[in-house]
């Protein structure tokens, strides 16, 4: 199975992906974390993305184009994948599909996870993430130990990209340029719409019911 998670920031994507591989044992595949993972490690990828996340401005399309294209040839991605956060644009949809085409795959579902704007506000300023497995925390999912990685024992920390300034910057490159994908997708017949607001629970019985 081959599933795109869209939705704007904060709409729970993150912890609704985790959850799904473990489910339908299919792997994740997250540019931010890919990204996160280049900014500590110090990469030449890494350097370049630094600033533009930090700002909440989107990296470059042949960049991200170039780390899910390198990741469809590898192994563990030939079972399925979930991607989350890619695409972002329309240029890195059409990639995508250039990319699977030519690999004789295709995309069967997009869930799409609908959240109102002071939701998502309110969430992502409440937001704690693990540094190392990058496991979001928030009020609707803490962690068992305040502060600390339920997984890992890793002290949390607040992602430069949730400030407020940078949440604010995030929100418009959303409504922007990620919104325009739900009708690029939507004339194929993949989109899922799922009620995104409630319980970390409630949402993903949603989600598997969308799927179903
Ligand atoms: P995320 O964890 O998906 O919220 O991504 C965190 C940050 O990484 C974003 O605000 C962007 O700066 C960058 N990023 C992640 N995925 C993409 C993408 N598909 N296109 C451009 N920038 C991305």
């Amino acid at each position: 199975m081959n599933l795109i998670f869209l939705g704007p920031p904060g709409a729970g994507k993150g912890t609704q992906a985790k959850r799904l591989i473990e489910r339908f044992r299919i792997p994740q595949l997250s540019t931010g974390d890919v990204l996160r993972k280049a900014v500590a490690d110090g990469t030449l990828l890494g350097l370049k993305a630094k600033p533009l996340m930090a700002a909440g401005q989107l990296v470059p399309d042949e960049i991200v184009n170039g780390i899910v294209e390198a990741a469809l040839d590898t192994a563990t991605y030939q079972k399925g994948f979930l991607l989350d956060g890619f695409p972002r644009t329309v240029p890195q949809a059409q990639a995508l599909d250039a990319a699977l085409e030519h690999r004789g795959r295709r995309i069967d579902h997009v869930l799409l996870l609908e959240v109102p704007m002071g939701v998502l506000v309110e969430r992502l300023s409440g937001r704690e993430t693990c540094p190392k497995c990058q496991t979001p925390y928030g009020k609707d999912s803490p962690p068992k130990r305040a502060g600390i990685c339920d997984k890992e024992g890793e002290r949390l920390v607040v992602r430069p990209d949730d400030q407020p300034e940078a949440v604010r910057r995030r929100m418009v490159e959303y409504e922007t340029k990620t919104a325009l994908l739900t009708g690029y997708y939507k004339a194929r017949g993949v989109v899922r719409p799922v009620d995104g607001v409630g319980s970390v629970e409630d949402v993903e019985k949603r989600i598997i019911k969308a799927l179903e």
